[in-house]
């Protein structure tokens, strides 16, 4: 038995339950005596939960690494020391990233290499750092490894969910099917019926024909041929439908700003109702790692910011109503109503408009007609796994064409970046491009365009590309992720309120050349229709940060509050 193997059994023997199949933490640290207080406190704090192995060096915790990978075994979270001769924490956290990309890597410092810890953010993407000592570890270990683990628990029982959708990877209506779950949180599991054995022998079983796919499985058992994402949802129960039948706020829109207005509405008791068309998240929710959001020094994931605020606005009392699109706004006397494309209509006092951008499309030949089925617009989160070892192509220069780059880099053979522009310094920060720079599977290729997607069994197999002098080159891909730009959708707002010429909607002093019916001045965050307030990207002139959205969806709700009490 090897060393590895030999500790691996420690642990296990180690157990309360003895039980072998509990996802694992694995605590790495050469000087044993602290090792043993590691192992004793997450023993303690989760031992129920979790099997706790131990390491003596980082080339050890690699060996039971790839072990507990080949049995099958999940691996919930790593903790190392930094400290450690041969292979330092941060060096061992990047091999065990390749091994477990999903585990939630914690190093452990003395104060004095803080610094260490804080330049090996981007590199290990660190989720934590954690000082020594931790005690007492009810408040230095315990709450951080809690929060750590429940954001791995939430991913892996998605992954493991009860419903499951068997389809073709390359189908626009899989990849919709798909991000849904993915997006609303809803545990399911996806069988590639090209790839998967268990796929052909769940339609064999069933009966069904693989002509009529996507198929998903629920967990009563039933069947639904080729769904819509509305028939999905409602059978879920994912939609929700309303409680009142009047409201102080509904907010349109469910990103960071609207996520925003529902938690503080909520909790300054105001009837609040939140709908979205999508999933809750919005843009932010798919951004694979947002590093500048004041107070997580480690970034954090666009959705796990958008499970936190979704649990938090519901906690507080808010509703939600997913799936469904607010496609007209309408006054009738001091109220507000928001038609919605089921056909039901909310009636409030105010309305909050949070309805962000949208991805801007590519109309260059084969774009339209391949897109989710190879070509794809902000799915990096949904998509990332199923592009390993495969080459990518991302379209764009900006931050979100960035941050895909460098998150595709740690699962796919090779990914492109196409910028149109001469270099990548005038929209990108620099932070993502010195990441970029240190990553040897990708490759930018400044002022080159995309001329064509071309198709091979109804999926992208290759892009034409034009470089700098006109050159045209073919590269191989296997998927593209398009990042060129956003725009409001706002035309259902047409004749109702004031936009400007890009469809942003104005406000506050904006408004008063622009058919401001009141006496008073406007609020900040007022739209020409009084008692209808604008938060977020949607707004002429905003900043497209998170912070700024909630930001703004958190000071319209006291805007909102006098508003009230004026009206
Ligand atoms: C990939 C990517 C990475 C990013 N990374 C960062 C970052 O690291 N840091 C940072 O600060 N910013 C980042 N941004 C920008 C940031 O995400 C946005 O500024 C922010 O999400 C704006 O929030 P919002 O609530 O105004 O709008 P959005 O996030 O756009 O949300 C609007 C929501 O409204 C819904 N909606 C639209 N119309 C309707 C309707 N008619 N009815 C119902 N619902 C509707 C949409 O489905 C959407 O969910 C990133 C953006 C992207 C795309």
């Amino acid at each position: 038995m090897s060393a590895a193997a030999d500790l691996a059994a420690t642990a296990r023997a180690e157990a309360p339950n003895g039980s072998s199949r509990r996802p694992a933490i694995l605590a790495v640290d050469d000087e044993p005596a602290v090792l043993a207080a590691v192992a004793r406190d997450l023993r303690r704090g989760f031992g129920e939960r979790f099997r706790i192995l131990r390491a003596g060096s980082g080339a050890d915790a690699l060996e039971i690494l790839r072990e507990s990978r080949a049995r099958g075994d999940q691996v919930a979270m790593l903790i190392a020391d930094q400290r450690m001769p041969g292979m330092p924490g941060t060096e061992y956290l990047v091999e065990a990233r390749k091994v477990v990309p999903d585990a939630k890597r914690v190093l452990l410092t003395a104060y004095a290499d803080t610094d260490a810890a804080i330049a090996a953010i981007n590199d290990v993407a660190l989720d934590y750092y954690l000082l020594k000592p931790w005690d007492p570890p009810e408040e230095q270990l315990f709450p951080v490894v809690e929060d750590l683990l429940t954001t791995w628990e939430s991913g892996a029982a998605l992954e493991a969910g009860g419903v499951r959708i068997v389809g073709h990877r390359f189908s626009k209506e899989s990849h919709d099917l798909r991000d849904f779950l993915v997006r609303n949180r809803v545990p399911a599991r996806w069988l590639d019926v090209e790839r998967d054995g268990e796929a052909r022998e769940l339609l064999q079983v069933a009966g069904l024909d693989a002509d009529r796919l996507p198929v998903v499985l629920l967990e009563d058992g039933s069947v639904l041929e080729r769904p819509t994402v509305l028939e999905l949802a409602e059978r879920l129960g994912v939609a929700g439908t309303p409680a009142q039948e009047h409201y102080d706020l509904v907010v349109v829109g469910g990103g960071p700003a609207g996520l925003a207005a529902a938690v503080y509405g909520a909790s300054e008791g105001l009837k609040t109702i939140m709908v979205e068309r999508e999933a809750p998240g919005g843009q932010a929710g798919q951004s694979s790692r947002i590093e500048n959001y004041l107070g997580f020094p480690a970034g954090l994931s666009g959705s796990d910011l958008a499970r936190r605020a979704t649990d938090q606005a519901r906690r507080l009392g808010a509703e939600l109503l997913t799936v469904q699109e607010a496609v007209a706004l309408r006054v009738e006397g001091s109220a507000r109503l928001i038609e919605l494309s089921g056909g039901e209509v909310l009636s409030a006092s105010c309305v909050l408009v949070a309805s962000g951008v949208s991805y801007r499309q590519l109309d260059t030949p084969g774009f339209p007609e391949l897109t989710g089925a190879g070509v794809y617009y902000g799915a990096a989160m949904t998509e990332a796994r199923a592009c390993a070892d495969q080459h990518i192509v991302v379209i764009g220069g900006a931050n979100s064409a960035g941050q895909a780059a460098v998150y595709f880099s740690g699962y796919a053979a090779t990914v492109t970046m196409l910028v149109r522009g001469q270099s990548l310094e005038a929209s990108m920060s620099h932070y993502l491009i010195e990441q970029i720079a240190e990553l040897e599977n990708v490759d930018v290729r400044t002022g080159t365009s995309a001329t064509a997607a071309e198709q091979h069994d109804g999926h992208l197999s290759q892009v034409r590309i034009a470089g700098p002098a006109g050159a045209e080159e073919t590269l191989a891909a296997d998927a593209c992720f398009v990042f060129i730009g956003a725009s409001p959708r706002t035309d259902w707002l047409e004749g109702v309120l004031a936009r400007d010429e890009r469809g942003f909607i104005l406000a506050g002093r904006d408004v008063q050349t622009a058919g401001w019916p009141l006496e008073r001045e406007p609020f900040v965050l007022e739209t020409t229709v009084p008692g209808v307030f604008v938060a977020g990207d949607v707004r002429a002139r905003s900043i497209k940060r998170v912070a700024s959205a909630v930001g703004e969806g958190s000071m319209a709700v006291s805007l909102i509050h006098e508003y009230l009490l004026e009206a």
